[in-house]
Order: structure tokens, then sequence, then C-alpha cells
């Protein structure tokens, strides 16, 4: 039956409202959480799923890329279902000297750190992955680097915080949020009203309609990422692959070269390739197109040259929720009790999820958290 009323309503069924779900149930929160579609069908249900913190900016985002590390190593446990964890390790790639310059810093930053990640040079970057090409100027290695089945950990949180005793909507709509006295007071959704006093923004690329309701401008944009499958084939790469020139892009667009975009390469618990990705501006636009696959399928090929000899069996495409800063938009929201953001995950989202749900239920829970989120705020892109 549609609940009437909630302590809190979470707005988006992604592995990021997933895991806040249940990080909620785990604290006998009475949590509610509505999803236009199905479960897993944005973002979520469209990317790869790498646990990377070698890419992440040394600083809090690293820090909660570490949370989330550590509670990955025993979530499959916790949650006893199969997530298809894995950690065999990541590896960025290098392609050429700019690149390396690049690379070399950000690993010393990340050493600094105290973070477990090398510079290999060709031969020991083959010596890993012997189906590397040799025409690579070094790669990074991280043994820290895991991966995981996005769709499974989706769907894996909400089953767990049904168990609770929590629910989740599909086909359920949020079309309006009531606010009194600069509080929230009820959502609206397709299916009816909720009262509640604590909403929760997770619907990733569309946070800011939902920002809208509340008249609070969010400066998140759909960024699509195309994504190729090839055929299941015997152990080919064992690592999550990675490109520097995705690290390039991400935070230091004056150096991203548009012609030249990075690229991932995942093989999956079951043998298929994923190879991906494109990082266009082009609205909620989810078709592929023939220049992306193209440029995927050229430039993995000449880093993994039998690649060129697999089939390519499939294509889609997800909208990754970009921030201007590349870090997500977590926490209280100035001004509006009860308005809670937790969006903007970009390419980090299932890696970040453990960590997000974590300190938001515990925000919400207590009030503060023992990650402080200040640098997460919304207000940074006010000033
Ligand atoms: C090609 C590609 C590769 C990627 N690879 C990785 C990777 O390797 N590792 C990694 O960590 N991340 C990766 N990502 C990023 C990751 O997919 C996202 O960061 C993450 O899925 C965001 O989760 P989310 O729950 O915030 O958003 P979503 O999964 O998009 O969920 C938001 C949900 O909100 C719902 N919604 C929207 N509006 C409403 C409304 N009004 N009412 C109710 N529901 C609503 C939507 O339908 C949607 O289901 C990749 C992304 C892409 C596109």
């Amino acid at each position: 039956m549609f609940p009437r009323n909630a302590e809190v309503v979470i707005i988006g069924g992604g592995v990021i409202g997933a895991s806040i779900l249940y990080h909620l149930s785990k604290r006998k929160i009475k949590a509610v959480a509505v999803e236009k579609n199905e479960l897993a069908s944005g973002s979520s249900g469209a990317c790869d799923g790498l646990i990377f913190l070698q890419s992440k900016k040394p600083g809090p985002h690293l820090q909660l890329a570490l949370e989330s590390k550590a509670r990955f190593e025993h979530l499959q446990e916790e949650l006893d279902l199969q997530l298809e964890y894995r950690n065999p390790g990541g590896m960025i790639i290098i392609e050429d000297e700019d690149e390396l310059k690049v690379m070399d810093s950000f690993v010393e930053e990340q050493r600094n750190t105290g973070l477990d990640v090398s510079i290999l040079d060709p031969h020991e970057a083959r010596e890993m992955e012997p189906s590397l090409s040799e025409a690579l100027s070094g790669a990074t290695f991280s043994p820290l680097d895991a991966k995981i089945n996005p769709i499974l950990l989706t769907l894996a949180f909400i089953s767990s915080a049904q168990r609770f005793g929590s629910k989740a909507f599909t086909d359920c709509e949020v079309t309006g949020i009531e606010v009194k006295s600069g509080r929230v007071r009820v959502v609206h959704t397709t299916r009816g009203k909720i009262e509640t006093s604590v909403a929760v923004n997770a619907a990733g690329a569309h946070a800011p309609s939902i920002g809208k309701m509340v008249n609070v401008p969010i400066p998140i944009k759909p960024r699509r990422g195309q994504l190729l499958v090839t055929e299941s084939v015997p152990p080919m790469v064992t690592s999550g692959i990675l490109s520097a020139r995705y690290i390039v892009a991400k935070f230091n667009s004056t150096l991203e070269k548009p012609q030249k975009g990075g690229i991932s390469i995942d093989q999956t618990y079951n043998g298929n390739l994923l190879l991906g990705a494109t990082r266009e501006f082009v609205g909620f636009d989810k078709r592929t197109t023939y220049v992306g696959i193209k440029n995927i399928a050229t430039h993995t090929s000449r880093v993994i040259p039998q690649l060129k000899d697999i089939h390519i069996i499939r294509a889609f495409a997800g909208l990754r929720p970009y921030t201007p800063d590349g870090l997500p938009i977590l926490g209280k929201v100035e001004g509006i009790k009860g308005f809670v953001m937790a969006a903007g995950h970009e390419g980090d989202g299932v890696a970040l999820s453990p960590a997000t749900g974590a300190l938001i239920a515990e925000l919400i829970d207590i009030g503060s958290t023992h990650i402080p989120l200040d640098e997460f705020a919304l207000e940074r892109f006010h000033s």
C-alpha cells in the first residue's frame, strides 16, 4: 500500500537513492524511495562498475572513496547477495609524454596521502596485462581498485532495505514538494502524496528539476557516456583499465582534447568486455552515435590490439550527473529545512555509493557526519 507519511522520502531509485534507503533502514528510520521509472533505470543501469580510488582527487573526494572502499570490503557479506565484487586492482594507461607529466604529479600527490599507487614503465605494465599494446608510454597501478555489478548493487541495497521493512515504489514520479514555514512538509507523486519532513534529492542528472520544485538552482548537467559490450571471451584483462585522458578531462579541462576522449576497459564476471566511454554534453539524449561507437572501438583496439578480433554485441548510453568541479553535492541545503542533496557523482556514483548512503543516513539521523560534508555543500557554487 502506498504510504501516507514517512520520516524520509528519497527521490530516485538509482544506486545513490538505494544506498541511502538501505542505510536509513539500518538505523530504523522509516524511509520510502520513489522512482519514476524502474530501479536502476538511470545512469546506475547504464554504466561500468569500476571502483577506482586512484582516479579520485586527493582531499575530500579521495576520503569519500576510501570510506566507500572500506565498506565494499564486507558489503557482499553484509547484504548477503551476489554483487560480483572483485578486487583485482586498477590500471590507468598513459599514452604520451604530456599525460605522463600530469600523471607523475597526480600520483605523487596521491602517494603523499598514503594511497598505494605506483607508476609502471611500459614493460612492467605489459607484464601485468600482457594484452596491452607495446606503444604505451606507461601506466599507473593500484591494488586497491575493485569492480562490482552496479545493477546488482542497486537492487541489493533495495532488497536489503526491504528486509528492514522499508519500501521502494517504481512508476512513481515526484511532481512537487510542499514547503511551509521554510520546512519540507509534503512530497507529491503520481501515485499520491506523502507527508514527510525530509526529502532527499537523489535524482542523478535530473536533480535540477527536483531543485526547481523548491526554488533551488542546482548546477548538475547530464554528461552522456556511450559504452560498447563485446561477446563473452576468455580472460583478456584482469584489472579495471582507465586512460589518463579521463583524469585529465575530469580535473583539468584545459588539457582536454575533445577529439581524443578517454577510454575504459573492464572484463565483466561473464567474460564480456565493457568498452567506454564518451563524455558529451547533449542534454538528455541517451542515443548512441556512429562517431561515438567508432571512436571507442578505434581507441580501445589501439590499446588492446586483440580487440580487433572480437565482436561487439551491443551499445548503450547513460547520463552521468556532472557538476562543474567534479565533486558530488551532498548534505543539507541552506534555507529549506529537510531538503537534502545526494546527487552529482558524475562518473563515480557506483564507487561512492556506500559512503554516500551511510553519511546521508548519519546526517538525517543525528544531524552531523563523521566525515565532514562541508566541501560537498551546494552552497560552494553560490559564491
Ligand atoms: C558510461 C558510464 C560509465 C560509468 N562508469 C562508472 C564506473 O565505472 N564507476 C562509477 O562509480 N560510476 C560510473 N558511472 C557513473 C555512475 O553511473 C553514476 O554516477 C551513478 O549511477 C549515479 O547514480 P544516481 O543514483 O545518482 O543516478 P541515477 O542512477 O541516474 O538515478 C537517479 C534516478 O532518479 C530518477 N528520477 C529522476 N527524476 C525523478 C522524479 N521526478 N521522480 C522520481 N524519480 C526520479 C531517475 O529515473 C533515476 O532512476 C558511469 C556512468 C556512465 C554513463
